[in-house]
């Protein structure tokens, strides 16, 4: 039963990678950014204010949220698509600053690290989530590539430079909270994928697990 635990910032690549990775393995794949974009979306429509732990502890702690196969269920809801949105990306980082919010997430995440054989993606699934993942890997890219990158996927849309603040502005803000902030989890083979083919990349990985 084993746990690829996958952290790194915005738009290094980690969707991607681990959802092939997963294929690949023949495992699950768990993409732990969905669960606290769906808390976000629940924060927006209900309107409350972002920074107050206590609403959005409690919003969290009483959402129903499944990931399955990239599908993501908010109260029995396919919500896939909007939690992509631009006013939830905006939102999300300040939402799952909360320890509140955090503490309500992690029951859900180590719940499907506990059915083994998953490749999970986030920010603090080696370091705070599974820390005793089997194989744990913090993905980078430089900035100026995973900007471009992100505007590739949004089909071109806007700005680079953009796009570029906006990612700088969301790593800061998960780097420097108090609670599980993104970190190298100790023991995580760091991966730069700045230039290199997504494919080289899952292979990289997957010889990491496969000797298991
Ligand atoms: O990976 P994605 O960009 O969808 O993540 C959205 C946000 O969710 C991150 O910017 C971060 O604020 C939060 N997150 C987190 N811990 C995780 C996964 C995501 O705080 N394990």
């Amino acid at each position: 039963m084993t746990v690829v635990a996958i952290d790194g910032p915005a738009g290094a690549g980690k969707s991607t990678i681990a959802k092939l990775l997963a294929d690949k393995l023949s495992y699950r794949y768990v993409d732990t950014g969905a669960i606290y974009r769906a808390v976000a979306l629940v924060a927006l429509l209900a309107g409350v204010d972002l920074d107050d732990a206590a609403a959005v502890g409690t919003i969290a702690a009483g959402c129903d949220i499944r990931t399955s196969a990239g599908t993501v269920t908010l109260d029995g809801d396919d919500v896939t698509t909007r939690i992509r949105a631009a006013d939830v990306t905006r939102a999300v980082s300040r939402v799952a600053a909360h320890p509140s919010v955090r503490e309500a997430l992690i029951g859900i995440q180590r719940g499907e690290a506990a059915r083994g054989d998953v490749v999970m993606e986030g920010r603090d699934i080696g370091s705070v989530v599974v820390p005793d993942a089997e194989v744990k890997v913090f993905l980078t890219a430089s900035v100026e590539e995973r900007a471009r990158r992100r505007w590739e996927q949004d089909g071109r849309h806007g700005e680079i430079a953009d796009i570029e603040a906006a990612i700088v502005e969301r790593d800061a803000r998960d780097s420097q909270r108090s609670s599980a902030p993104l970190v190298i989890p100790e023991g995580a083979v760091e991966v730069d994928t700045t230039g290199r083919t997504i494919s080289e990349v899952v292979d990289e990985i997957a010889v990491l697990v496969e000797p298991r």
